[in-house]
């Protein structure tokens, strides 16, 4: 069997490893110059580092499989978390369950309130009895109107904007909290991450080779422009080189890892009730600065902003969990947003984020100054991430499209769970078990 896939990211490499070890030929087609997608790296100083921050919780089993799998267990490195959250200039820790009932910014009744529905989160088993609700409705009845302005409030603006922070449903809320505290050792107190040392662009790396040492292809630089579907199967791809030269492929099926907005552009029309599901979900960009300082900016890993007055909602000083010596002695800071493609901040340019940005990380570190910045960059994510509303598991687009041969993979098709690099492998995978199933 012959399959081709479209994208170079988690998702679409797993699926071709999957397939390539039962001894099926594939071939990845990624539109970019470099593998990897959104956790895809790029080069600081000599060495690679996500566009995005990246880190796995202990939990994500499937993708610490498959580093095992690669001979890169090695390279894991597990760190103790330093999470922080700003509100009102001061910087409060947010690591262990003492930490939430020292939020000064609640009354100390308030800060019982948010332990007990946390710890009330966290201890339920059960998503599909939360999913009719939006976070915000059930947040403000179960948590209080205060807490949920200045606590979950913000943390949902920040992930989603103004626009969507009152769809997301309360499932996702689940999600994210079983997520970390799965990540958690006993006893709850703290929580570990990991990294793999050399970055996750070795992961993808490594996974490219493996794929191509049994037989398969992995082709950068070379975008799908269309998938070829006759007579409602699809055949083949039809690609570009980017440099005006397009050729057409022979395929037996096909797996599109890309999102829910670019596959129809892809396809003949689709069947309305397909077409409503993807149209169902929208997506938020990152839109990231990322700092190379001369010195530390905080002690903490990730900083959450509640503070309406700072125009980006997330300071990752990644530094603070990979030591600056592998850095060639500089620190190296995230500031992060997540944005609709017509919010102005989406749009600016680098040297604009970084008037407009900078003034305000005074107020994270008072002794901040603008000499302290000998590099910066700037990334624009698209499709960053899905924006997951009520009662989402009747919604969500089947992996097996209207057209036979034919799969959809992406970050829209996971739930409960938040998207994830974990997530993104073990979809690759059980598509590509699927495929191979329907094949048969
Ligand atoms: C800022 C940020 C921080 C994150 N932090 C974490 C984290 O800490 N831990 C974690 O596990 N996950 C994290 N994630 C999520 C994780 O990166 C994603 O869930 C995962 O990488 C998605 O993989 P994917 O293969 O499904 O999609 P993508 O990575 O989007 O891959 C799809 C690929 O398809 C390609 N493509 C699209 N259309 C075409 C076409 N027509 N032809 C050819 N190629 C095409 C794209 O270029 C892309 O490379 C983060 C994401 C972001 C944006």
């Amino acid at each position: 069997m012959r399959v081709g896939i479209i994208g170079g990211g988690a998702t679409g490499l797993a699926a071709a490893h999957e397939l390539a070890k039962q001894g099926h030929r594939t071939a990845v087609y990624e539109r970019a110059p470099f593998l990897g997608g959104h956790a895809s790296t790029f080069d600081v100083g000599g060495t690679p580092l996500e566009r995005g921050y990246h880190h796995l919780f202990t939990s994500d089993t499937d993708i610490l499989e498959l580093i095992d799998e690669l001979g890169l267990g090695h390279r894991m490195r597990w760190i103790d978390s330093k999470v922080g959250t700003l509100h009102d200039g001061t910087i409060y820790n947010f690591v262990t369950p003492l930490d939430l009932l020292r939020y000064k910014p609640l009354s100390l009744i308030d800060r019982v309130r948010l332990g007990l529905v946390t710890l009330y989160l966290q201890r339920r088993r059960d998503w599909r009895g939360l999913e009719g609700v939006t976070a915000a409705d059930w947040l403000r009845s179960h948590a209080g109107k205060r807490v949920y302005d200045r606590f979950w409030g913000p943390m949902l603006r920040g992930k989603f904007g103004e626009e969507h922070c009152e769809r997301v449903g309360m499932a996702w809320v689940w999600g994210k909290i079983h997520t970390r505290v799965a990540s958690r050792g006993r006893g709850m107190l703290k929580e570990k991450l990991g990294y793999p040392m050399g970055s996750f662009g070795e992961i993808f790396e490594t996974l490219a080779r493996k794929i191509q040492e049994l037989g398969g292809e992995v082709h950068v630089s070379r975008s799908v422009q269309r998938i070829v579907v006759e007579d409602g199967r699809a055949t083949g791809l039809e690609l570009g080189d980017g440099a005006g030269d397009a050729s057409t492929e022979a395929f037996d099926a096909v797996i599109a890892s890309t999102p829910s907005n670019i596959f129809p552009r892809l396809v003949p029309p689709l069947p309305d009730d397909y077409m409503a599901k993807l149209s169902d979900v929208s997506y938020m960009a990152a839109v990231l600065i990322v700092l190379v300082l001369d010195r530390p900016l905080s002690d903490k890993y990730w900083l959450n902003i509640a503070d309406r007055s700072i125009p980006f909602v997330a300071v990752i000083e990644h530094t603070n969990f990979i030591g600056p010596q592998h850095y060639g002695g500089k620190h190296i800071v995230y500031l992060s947003n997540y944005l609709g493609t017509d919010d102005p901040i989406y749009r600016m340019e680098r040297e604009e984020l970084l008037q407009l940005y900078l003034p305000h990380l005074k107020k994270i570190n008072s002794g901040f100054d603008l000499s302290w910045v000998e590099a910066s960059y700037h990334h624009r994510i698209d499709g960053a991430q899905p924006v997951i509303g009520t009662n989402y598991s009747q919604r969500i687009p089947d992996h097996r499209t209207p057209f036979k041969g034919l799969y959809l993979a992406n970050t829209t098709q996971i739930y409960p769970e938040d998207r994830g690099t974990n997530y993104s492998v073990r979809m690759g995978k059980r598509v590509a078990r699927m495929v191979m199933e329907d094949m048969a």
